[in-house]
Protein backbone atom coordinates (compact mmCIF):
# COMPACT_ATOMS: atom_id res chain seq x y z
CA UNK A 1 0.00 0.00 0.00
CA UNK A 2 1.24 3.20 -1.41
CA UNK A 3 -0.23 5.53 0.63
CA UNK A 4 -2.36 4.35 3.86
CA UNK A 5 -3.51 7.69 5.03
CA UNK A 6 -6.78 8.20 2.53
CA UNK A 7 -7.69 4.86 3.84
CA UNK A 8 -7.73 5.17 7.59
CA UNK A 9 -9.03 8.93 7.26
CA UNK A 10 -12.15 6.46 4.99
CA UNK A 11 -12.63 3.99 7.99
CA UNK A 12 -12.56 6.75 10.43
CA UNK A 13 -15.57 8.70 8.63
CA UNK A 14 -17.38 5.09 8.61
CA UNK A 15 -16.46 4.87 11.61
CA UNK A 16 -17.76 8.31 13.10
CA UNK A 17 -21.07 7.26 10.66
CA UNK A 18 -22.03 4.69 12.53
CA UNK A 19 -21.05 6.25 16.07
CA UNK A 20 -23.65 9.08 14.83
CA UNK A 21 -26.52 6.60 13.59
CA UNK A 22 -26.17 4.56 17.18
CA UNK A 23 -27.02 7.63 18.83
CA UNK A 24 -29.48 9.44 16.80
CA UNK A 25 -32.61 10.20 18.23
CA UNK A 26 -34.76 6.89 17.66
CA UNK A 27 -37.41 7.73 14.35
CA UNK A 28 -40.39 9.58 15.14
CA UNK A 29 -43.24 7.86 13.99
CA UNK A 30 -46.56 7.68 12.14
CA UNK A 31 -49.49 8.20 14.51
CA UNK A 32 -52.85 6.50 14.52
CA UNK A 33 -55.66 6.53 17.34
CA UNK A 34 -58.67 5.16 16.67
CA UNK A 35 -61.42 6.95 19.24
CA UNK A 36 -64.45 4.60 18.67
CA UNK A 37 -67.84 5.20 19.79
CA UNK A 38 -69.67 3.89 22.84
CA UNK A 39 -67.53 0.80 22.86
CA UNK A 40 -67.72 -0.61 26.64
CA UNK A 41 -64.25 -1.93 28.52
CA UNK A 42 -65.85 -5.89 27.62
CA UNK A 43 -66.41 -5.33 23.80
CA UNK A 44 -63.17 -7.23 22.35
CA UNK A 45 -61.79 -10.46 22.90
CA UNK A 46 -58.57 -9.17 24.30
CA UNK A 47 -60.73 -7.76 27.60
CA UNK A 48 -62.42 -11.12 27.86
CA UNK A 49 -65.74 -10.99 25.45
CA UNK A 50 -66.19 -14.22 24.05
CA UNK A 51 -69.33 -13.55 22.08
CA UNK A 52 -67.95 -11.26 19.70
CA UNK A 53 -65.59 -11.22 17.79
CA UNK A 54 -62.44 -8.88 17.07
CA UNK A 55 -59.24 -10.64 15.63
CA UNK A 56 -57.74 -7.27 14.48
CA UNK A 57 -58.43 -5.34 18.15
CA UNK A 58 -57.12 -8.68 19.42
CA UNK A 59 -53.78 -8.25 17.48
CA UNK A 60 -53.29 -4.65 18.47
CA UNK A 61 -53.86 -6.02 22.02
CA UNK A 62 -51.19 -8.96 21.20
CA UNK A 63 -48.27 -6.96 19.88
CA UNK A 64 -48.41 -3.65 22.01
CA UNK A 65 -49.35 -2.90 25.29
CA UNK A 66 -53.39 -2.79 26.70
CA UNK A 67 -54.71 -1.53 29.79
CA UNK A 68 -57.05 -2.99 32.04
CA UNK A 69 -57.40 0.25 34.33
CA UNK A 70 -58.19 2.57 31.61
CA UNK A 71 -61.29 5.25 31.17
CA UNK A 72 -62.65 7.80 28.62
CA UNK A 73 -61.98 11.15 30.83
CA UNK A 74 -65.69 11.80 30.78
CA UNK A 75 -68.70 9.74 30.51
CA UNK A 76 -69.95 10.92 27.04
CA UNK A 77 -68.86 11.57 23.75
CA UNK A 78 -67.89 15.69 23.58
CA UNK A 79 -66.30 16.46 26.33
CA UNK A 80 -63.99 13.50 25.93
CA UNK A 81 -63.34 14.07 22.48
CA UNK A 82 -62.12 17.71 23.74
CA UNK A 83 -60.01 16.57 25.80
CA UNK A 84 -58.19 14.41 23.40
CA UNK A 85 -57.53 17.11 21.45
CA UNK A 86 -56.28 19.34 23.92
CA UNK A 87 -55.54 17.48 26.61
CA UNK A 88 -57.59 20.00 29.02
CA UNK A 89 -60.09 18.59 31.85
CA UNK A 90 -63.37 19.69 30.10
CA UNK A 91 -64.99 20.84 32.80
CA UNK A 92 -62.33 23.26 33.50
CA UNK A 93 -64.39 24.99 30.51
CA UNK A 94 -67.45 26.25 32.64
CA UNK A 95 -69.80 27.68 30.93
CA UNK A 96 -69.13 26.82 27.44
CA UNK A 97 -71.07 23.45 27.59
CA UNK A 98 -68.41 21.02 27.89
CA UNK A 99 -69.19 20.59 31.23
CA UNK A 100 -72.83 19.27 30.27
CA UNK A 101 -72.90 16.12 28.02
CA UNK A 102 -72.92 16.07 24.36
CA UNK A 103 -73.27 19.10 21.85
CA UNK A 104 -75.53 18.93 18.94
CA UNK A 105 -75.08 20.12 15.28
CA UNK A 106 -75.52 23.49 16.29
CA UNK A 107 -72.67 23.98 18.38
CA UNK A 108 -70.22 26.46 17.37
CA UNK A 109 -66.64 25.44 17.73
CA UNK A 110 -65.59 24.41 21.07
CA UNK A 111 -61.75 24.06 21.13
CA UNK A 112 -60.10 28.16 20.78
CA UNK A 113 -58.35 28.77 18.03
CA UNK A 114 -55.72 30.00 19.69
CA UNK A 115 -55.13 27.21 22.76
CA UNK A 116 -52.13 24.80 21.51
CA UNK A 117 -53.25 21.55 21.09
CA UNK A 118 -51.81 18.15 20.03
CA UNK A 119 -52.41 18.24 15.85
CA UNK A 120 -51.28 22.50 16.67
CA UNK A 121 -47.85 21.09 17.98
CA UNK A 122 -47.72 18.03 15.79
CA UNK A 123 -48.34 20.26 12.66
CA UNK A 124 -45.87 22.54 13.88
CA UNK A 125 -43.56 19.64 13.84
CA UNK A 126 -44.00 18.61 10.61
CA UNK A 127 -46.95 16.18 10.43
CA UNK A 128 -49.46 15.88 8.06
CA UNK A 129 -52.38 15.82 10.10
CA UNK A 130 -56.12 14.19 9.34
CA UNK A 131 -59.38 13.40 11.43
CA UNK A 132 -61.39 11.24 9.84
CA UNK A 133 -65.16 10.34 11.41
CA UNK A 134 -67.35 11.67 14.01
CA UNK A 135 -66.05 15.27 15.11
CA UNK A 136 -68.75 16.43 17.54
CA UNK A 137 -66.55 19.74 18.66
CA UNK A 138 -68.87 22.09 16.67
CA UNK A 139 -68.57 24.21 13.79
CA UNK A 140 -67.92 28.39 13.58
CA UNK A 141 -68.06 31.19 16.08
CA UNK A 142 -71.92 31.63 16.78
CA UNK A 143 -74.91 28.95 15.09
CA UNK A 144 -73.31 27.05 12.22
CA UNK A 145 -74.93 27.54 9.15
CA UNK A 146 -74.94 24.61 7.01
CA UNK A 147 -75.03 26.34 3.74
CA UNK A 148 -71.74 28.42 3.92
CA UNK A 149 -68.21 27.63 4.87
CA UNK A 150 -68.33 25.35 8.48
CA UNK A 151 -65.10 27.50 9.56
CA UNK A 152 -63.21 27.74 11.87
CA UNK A 153 -63.40 23.73 12.63
CA UNK A 154 -60.99 21.44 12.97
CA UNK A 155 -58.71 22.72 10.05
CA UNK A 156 -58.13 26.21 12.00
CA UNK A 157 -57.07 23.76 15.12
CA UNK A 158 -54.22 21.91 13.45
CA UNK A 159 -55.98 19.34 10.97
CA UNK A 160 -54.48 19.45 7.41
CA UNK A 161 -57.22 17.65 6.70
CA UNK A 162 -61.50 16.72 7.68
CA UNK A 163 -63.78 14.47 6.34
CA UNK A 164 -67.14 13.39 9.16
CA UNK A 165 -69.98 14.36 10.37
CA UNK A 166 -70.80 17.23 12.35
CA UNK A 167 -72.38 15.94 15.93
CA UNK A 168 -73.46 12.11 16.19
CA UNK A 169 -75.20 9.30 13.64
CA UNK A 170 -79.08 10.02 15.46
CA UNK A 171 -78.89 14.04 15.17
CA UNK A 172 -79.32 16.52 12.67
CA UNK A 173 -77.52 17.24 10.27
CA UNK A 174 -77.22 13.88 8.67
CA UNK A 175 -73.92 14.98 6.33
CA UNK A 176 -71.27 14.55 5.76
CA UNK A 177 -68.26 16.97 6.07
CA UNK A 178 -65.46 17.97 3.82
CA UNK A 179 -62.72 20.27 5.00
CA UNK A 180 -65.28 23.50 5.12
CA UNK A 181 -67.83 22.62 3.30
CA UNK A 182 -70.68 20.06 3.44
CA UNK A 183 -70.48 17.10 0.63
CA UNK A 184 -73.04 16.97 -2.21
CA UNK A 185 -75.33 19.50 -1.09
CA UNK A 186 -76.72 21.65 -3.77
CA UNK A 187 -77.35 25.00 -3.42
CA UNK A 188 -81.01 24.91 -4.87
CA UNK A 189 -82.28 23.28 -1.84
CA UNK A 190 -80.46 24.07 0.98
CA UNK A 191 -80.41 22.85 4.23
CA UNK A 192 -82.03 24.29 7.63
CA UNK A 193 -82.51 22.87 10.85
CA UNK A 194 -82.99 23.53 14.66
CA UNK A 195 -83.35 21.80 18.02
CA UNK A 196 -86.68 23.88 18.90
CA UNK A 197 -89.54 21.96 18.64
CA UNK A 198 -91.42 25.12 18.42
CA UNK A 199 -89.41 26.78 15.67
CA UNK A 200 -89.38 23.36 13.84
CA UNK A 201 -93.58 23.57 13.79
CA UNK A 202 -93.25 27.01 12.34
CA UNK A 203 -90.64 26.12 9.66
CA UNK A 204 -92.35 23.38 8.86
CA UNK A 205 -88.82 20.89 9.68
CA UNK A 206 -89.60 17.69 10.82
CA UNK A 207 -86.87 15.05 12.75
CA UNK A 208 -87.01 12.76 9.45
CA UNK A 209 -83.91 12.56 7.95
CA UNK A 210 -81.49 10.07 5.80
CA UNK A 211 -84.59 7.22 6.20
CA UNK A 212 -85.45 7.64 9.83
CA UNK A 213 -86.54 10.13 12.62
CA UNK A 214 -82.91 12.01 14.34
CA UNK A 215 -82.96 13.94 17.19
CA UNK A 216 -83.54 17.71 16.18
CA UNK A 217 -85.18 18.93 13.46
CA UNK A 218 -84.35 19.62 9.47
CA UNK A 219 -85.75 20.46 6.28
CA UNK A 220 -83.90 20.81 2.78
CA UNK A 221 -80.55 19.19 2.06
CA UNK A 222 -81.77 15.75 0.86
CA UNK A 223 -79.06 15.56 -1.36
CA UNK A 224 -76.43 15.60 0.79
CA UNK A 225 -78.04 12.59 3.66
CA UNK A 226 -75.68 10.29 4.08
CA UNK A 227 -76.50 6.19 3.92
CA UNK A 228 -76.42 4.66 7.49
CA UNK A 229 -75.08 1.40 6.28
CA UNK A 230 -72.25 2.78 3.97
CA UNK A 231 -70.56 4.99 6.77
CA UNK A 232 -68.10 2.83 8.12
CA UNK A 233 -67.02 1.57 4.42
CA UNK A 234 -66.82 5.36 3.75
CA UNK A 235 -64.86 6.68 6.63
CA UNK A 236 -62.49 3.05 6.51
CA UNK A 237 -62.07 4.11 2.63
CA UNK A 238 -61.09 7.70 3.39
CA UNK A 239 -58.43 6.53 6.17
CA UNK A 240 -56.76 4.05 3.95
CA UNK A 241 -56.50 6.74 1.24
CA UNK A 242 -55.07 9.36 3.66
CA UNK A 243 -52.62 6.74 4.45
CA UNK A 244 -51.08 6.18 1.43
CA UNK A 245 -51.17 9.52 0.18
CA UNK A 246 -49.14 10.68 3.28
CA UNK A 247 -46.49 7.18 3.55
CA UNK A 248 -43.28 9.01 2.86
CA UNK A 249 -44.19 11.79 4.97
CA UNK A 250 -44.94 11.32 9.18
CA UNK A 251 -48.26 11.61 9.44
CA UNK A 252 -51.11 11.92 12.34
CA UNK A 253 -54.74 10.15 11.62
CA UNK A 254 -57.35 10.37 14.18
CA UNK A 255 -59.81 7.99 13.03
CA UNK A 256 -63.21 8.47 14.99
CA UNK A 257 -65.46 5.35 13.80
CA UNK A 258 -69.42 6.63 14.83
CA UNK A 259 -69.23 2.52 15.23
CA UNK A 260 -70.91 1.16 17.64
CA UNK A 261 -73.21 4.54 18.65
CA UNK A 262 -77.11 4.59 17.53
CA UNK A 263 -78.67 4.07 15.60
CA UNK A 264 -77.37 0.41 15.74
CA UNK A 265 -76.64 0.17 11.45
CA UNK A 266 -74.27 -2.17 10.50
CA UNK A 267 -73.69 -2.33 6.70
CA UNK A 268 -74.91 -5.07 4.98
CA UNK A 269 -71.40 -7.39 5.35
CA UNK A 270 -72.30 -7.26 8.43
CA UNK A 271 -75.04 -7.82 9.83
CA UNK A 272 -76.01 -10.90 11.67
CA UNK A 273 -72.61 -11.63 11.34
CA UNK A 274 -72.45 -11.52 15.29
CA UNK A 275 -75.52 -14.16 16.05
CA UNK A 276 -76.46 -11.86 19.07
CA UNK A 277 -77.40 -7.71 17.98
CA UNK A 278 -77.06 -5.17 15.61
CA UNK A 279 -74.64 -3.62 18.34
CA UNK A 280 -72.54 -6.45 18.13
CA UNK A 281 -72.50 -6.59 14.01
CA UNK A 282 -71.72 -2.84 14.37
CA UNK A 283 -68.35 -3.88 17.01
CA UNK A 284 -67.47 -6.20 13.98
CA UNK A 285 -67.47 -4.01 11.77
CA UNK A 286 -65.67 -1.79 13.82
CA UNK A 287 -62.98 -4.91 13.75
CA UNK A 288 -62.85 -5.06 10.41
CA UNK A 289 -62.32 -0.98 9.40
CA UNK A 290 -59.22 -1.47 11.93
CA UNK A 291 -58.63 -4.59 10.20
CA UNK A 292 -58.42 -2.99 7.12
CA UNK A 293 -56.06 -0.30 8.32
CA UNK A 294 -53.69 -2.80 9.86
CA UNK A 295 -53.19 -4.72 6.37
CA UNK A 296 -52.87 -1.62 4.44
CA UNK A 297 -49.74 -0.69 7.19
CA UNK A 298 -48.51 -3.97 6.54
CA UNK A 299 -48.50 -3.43 2.88
CA UNK A 300 -46.65 -0.30 3.28
CA UNK A 301 -43.95 -1.43 4.92
CA UNK A 302 -45.04 1.34 7.73
CA UNK A 303 -46.39 -1.04 10.68
CA UNK A 304 -43.37 -0.81 12.37
CA UNK A 305 -42.63 2.96 12.91
CA UNK A 306 -46.78 3.42 13.58
CA UNK A 307 -47.51 4.05 16.77
CA UNK A 308 -51.42 2.98 17.41
CA UNK A 309 -53.81 3.97 20.01
CA UNK A 310 -57.30 2.20 20.34
CA UNK A 311 -59.59 3.31 22.54
CA UNK A 312 -63.71 4.34 23.17
CA UNK A 313 -65.40 7.84 24.04
CA UNK A 314 -67.11 6.76 27.03
CA UNK A 315 -68.53 3.09 27.90
CA UNK A 316 -71.11 1.14 26.61
CA UNK A 317 -75.35 2.08 26.98
CA UNK A 318 -75.81 -1.24 27.88
CA UNK A 319 -74.70 -3.46 30.26
CA UNK A 320 -75.79 -7.01 29.13
CA UNK A 321 -76.96 -8.54 25.26
CA UNK A 322 -77.45 -12.28 25.03
CA UNK A 323 -74.60 -13.33 27.39
CA UNK A 324 -72.09 -10.43 25.77
CA UNK A 325 -70.75 -8.08 28.78
CA UNK A 326 -70.51 -4.54 26.68
CA UNK A 327 -68.98 -3.56 30.34
CA UNK A 328 -67.17 -6.09 31.27
CA UNK A 329 -67.65 -6.89 34.85
CA UNK A 330 -68.40 -3.26 35.69
CA UNK A 331 -71.48 -1.27 37.17
CA UNK A 332 -73.11 1.38 34.75
CA UNK A 333 -73.42 2.61 31.83
CA UNK A 334 -72.56 5.49 29.24
CA UNK A 335 -73.12 8.98 31.10
CA UNK A 336 -72.92 7.73 34.82
CA UNK A 337 -70.01 8.31 37.46
CA UNK A 338 -70.16 4.20 37.94
CA UNK A 339 -66.86 2.07 36.01
CA UNK A 340 -69.05 0.82 33.13
CA UNK A 341 -69.97 4.92 32.26
CA UNK A 342 -66.16 5.72 32.30
CA UNK A 343 -63.56 2.54 31.73
CA UNK A 344 -62.98 1.93 28.01
CA UNK A 345 -60.39 -0.32 26.22
CA UNK A 346 -57.03 1.44 26.07
CA UNK A 347 -54.22 -0.35 23.62
CA UNK A 348 -50.82 0.67 22.55
CA UNK A 349 -49.08 -0.27 19.93
CA UNK A 350 -45.84 0.81 18.15
CA UNK A 351 -43.99 -2.43 16.87
CA UNK A 352 -40.33 -0.10 16.96
CA UNK A 353 -39.88 1.12 20.42
CA UNK A 354 -43.00 -0.57 22.82
CA UNK A 355 -42.82 -4.18 24.11
CA UNK A 356 -46.25 -5.70 23.98
CA UNK A 357 -48.02 -6.98 27.52
CA UNK A 358 -50.50 -5.92 29.81
CA UNK A 359 -50.52 -2.78 32.19
CA UNK A 360 -52.24 -1.86 35.58
CA UNK A 361 -51.42 1.45 35.29
CA UNK A 362 -54.62 4.40 35.88
CA UNK A 363 -54.55 5.72 32.46
CA UNK A 364 -57.45 8.20 30.36
CA UNK A 365 -57.53 9.26 27.04
CA UNK A 366 -57.04 12.48 28.51
CA UNK A 367 -53.08 11.34 27.98
CA UNK A 368 -53.18 10.69 24.19
CA UNK A 369 -51.86 14.45 23.43
CA UNK A 370 -48.67 14.61 26.10
CA UNK A 371 -47.73 11.02 25.21
CA UNK A 372 -48.02 11.15 20.89
CA UNK A 373 -46.27 14.48 21.03
CA UNK A 374 -43.75 12.80 23.18
CA UNK A 375 -43.54 9.22 20.57
CA UNK A 376 -43.19 13.08 17.69
CA UNK A 377 -40.33 14.16 20.10
CA UNK A 378 -42.81 17.34 20.08
CA UNK A 379 -41.65 20.16 23.21
CA UNK A 380 -45.02 20.97 24.89
CA UNK A 381 -45.23 24.54 25.79
CA UNK A 382 -46.10 25.00 29.83
CA UNK A 383 -49.59 26.00 29.99
CA UNK A 384 -49.93 23.62 26.97
CA UNK A 385 -51.75 20.08 27.30
CA UNK A 386 -52.71 21.05 31.34
CA UNK A 387 -54.21 17.50 32.71
CA UNK A 388 -52.28 15.12 29.77
CA UNK A 389 -49.85 12.81 31.19
CA UNK A 390 -47.02 11.11 29.12
CA UNK A 391 -47.35 7.53 29.07
CA UNK A 392 -44.22 7.45 26.70
CA UNK A 393 -41.83 6.26 29.63
CA UNK A 394 -44.01 4.21 31.13
CA UNK A 395 -44.91 2.37 27.61
CA UNK A 396 -41.03 2.06 26.80
CA UNK A 397 -40.42 0.20 30.59
CA UNK A 398 -38.50 3.21 31.83
CA UNK A 399 -38.55 1.57 35.72
CA UNK A 400 -39.02 5.07 37.02
CA UNK A 401 -41.42 6.71 34.99
CA UNK A 402 -44.03 8.86 36.90
CA UNK A 403 -47.69 7.58 36.97
CA UNK A 404 -50.82 9.23 37.67
CA UNK A 405 -51.99 9.06 41.25
CA UNK A 406 -55.26 10.31 40.80
CA UNK A 407 -57.83 10.59 37.56
CA UNK A 408 -60.76 12.62 37.47
CA UNK A 409 -64.18 12.18 35.45
CA UNK A 410 -67.09 13.87 34.39
CA UNK A 411 -70.54 12.30 34.15
CA UNK A 412 -72.86 13.17 30.86
CA UNK A 413 -74.70 15.86 33.46
CA UNK A 414 -71.05 17.43 34.67
CA UNK A 415 -70.82 15.89 37.49
CA UNK A 416 -67.26 14.57 38.81
CA UNK A 417 -65.65 11.71 40.44
CA UNK A 418 -62.18 11.26 41.31
CA UNK A 419 -60.34 7.60 41.10
CA UNK A 420 -56.94 6.61 42.51
CA UNK A 421 -55.43 2.95 40.96
CA UNK A 422 -57.32 1.45 44.49
CA UNK A 423 -60.02 4.31 45.27
CA UNK A 424 -63.47 6.08 43.67
CA UNK A 425 -64.91 9.30 45.48
CA UNK A 426 -67.93 10.40 44.45
CA UNK A 427 -69.22 13.84 45.89
CA UNK A 428 -72.41 13.03 45.86
CA UNK A 429 -73.92 9.51 45.20
CA UNK A 430 -77.55 11.22 44.03
CA UNK A 431 -75.64 12.40 40.86
CA UNK A 432 -73.34 9.18 39.92
CA UNK A 433 -76.50 7.72 37.66
CA UNK A 434 -75.69 10.49 35.01
CA UNK A 435 -78.48 10.85 32.44
CA UNK A 436 -80.76 8.85 34.33
CA UNK A 437 -80.06 10.42 37.88
CA UNK A 438 -81.05 13.78 36.15
CA UNK A 439 -84.46 15.53 37.23
CA UNK A 440 -84.80 12.74 40.00
CA UNK A 441 -82.23 14.63 42.73
CA UNK A 442 -83.71 15.77 45.30
CA UNK A 443 -82.50 20.03 44.84
CA UNK A 444 -83.12 19.83 49.27
CA UNK A 445 -81.77 16.46 49.54
CA UNK A 446 -77.89 16.96 51.30
CA UNK A 447 -75.26 15.61 49.36
CA UNK A 448 -73.95 11.63 50.05
CA UNK A 449 -70.62 11.06 49.72
CA UNK A 450 -69.37 7.72 48.67
CA UNK A 451 -65.98 5.90 48.47
CA UNK A 452 -65.35 2.76 46.95
CA UNK A 453 -62.19 0.16 47.20
CA UNK A 454 -62.34 -0.68 43.30
CA UNK A 455 -59.29 -3.28 44.02
CA UNK A 456 -61.55 -5.54 46.39
CA UNK A 457 -65.01 -4.23 44.87
CA UNK A 458 -64.67 -3.76 41.00
CA UNK A 459 -68.35 -3.71 41.15
CA UNK A 460 -68.95 -0.71 43.29
CA UNK A 461 -71.22 -2.27 45.99
CA UNK A 462 -69.69 -1.03 49.47
CA UNK A 463 -69.82 2.52 50.31
CA UNK A 464 -67.24 2.54 52.83
CA UNK A 465 -66.88 6.43 53.54
CA UNK A 466 -69.13 6.19 56.83
CA UNK A 467 -65.98 3.30 57.85
CA UNK A 468 -63.04 5.07 55.68
CA UNK A 469 -64.03 8.76 56.05
CA UNK A 470 -60.37 10.35 56.16
CA UNK A 471 -59.29 8.47 52.66
CA UNK A 472 -62.75 10.07 51.50
CA UNK A 473 -61.81 13.24 52.77
CA UNK A 474 -58.05 13.27 51.42
CA UNK A 475 -59.64 12.64 47.82
CA UNK A 476 -62.19 15.29 48.22
CA UNK A 477 -59.38 17.28 48.99
CA UNK A 478 -57.43 15.98 46.04
CA UNK A 479 -60.34 16.91 43.96
CA UNK A 480 -60.75 20.30 45.47
CA UNK A 481 -56.71 20.81 44.61
CA UNK A 482 -57.02 20.18 41.10
CA UNK A 483 -60.16 22.37 40.66
CA UNK A 484 -58.23 25.11 41.89
CA UNK A 485 -54.94 24.37 40.15
CA UNK A 486 -55.36 24.92 36.63
CA UNK A 487 -53.25 22.36 35.48
CA UNK A 488 -52.42 18.83 36.78
CA UNK A 489 -49.91 17.57 34.22
CA UNK A 490 -46.32 16.95 35.44
CA UNK A 491 -44.11 19.54 34.62
CA1 LIG B 1 -69.81 8.18 22.65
Amino acid sequence: MKNPIPCIILLFCHAMILHAQENAEPKTPNIIVILADDVGWGDAGCYGATKVKTPNIDRLAREGQRFANSHASAACCTPTRYSMITGQYSWRREGSGLNKGVANGDSPLLIPTNMVNAPSLLKQAGYQNAIIGKWHLGFGLTRPNYNQELRPGPLEIGFHEFFGFPATNDRIPTVLVRDHKVLNLDPSDPLFYTYNEEEAKKQGMTPYAAGRNRIGWSKGGKSAWWKDTEIADTFTRECLQFIERNKEKNFFLLFTPHDVHAPVIPGPRFEGTSGLSKRADMLQELDASIGEILTTLDRLNLAKDTLIIYSSDNGAYVSAESGHKPNGPFRGVKSQLWEGGHRVPFIVRWPARIQSGVSEDLVSTIDIPATICAAAQVAVPKDALPDSFNLLPSLLGEKTAPKRENLILMSGTGSLTIRTPQYKYLPNLALADGWKAAGKKDPNAPAKPALYDLTKDPGETKNLYATETATGKRLASELAKAKTNSSTRPQ
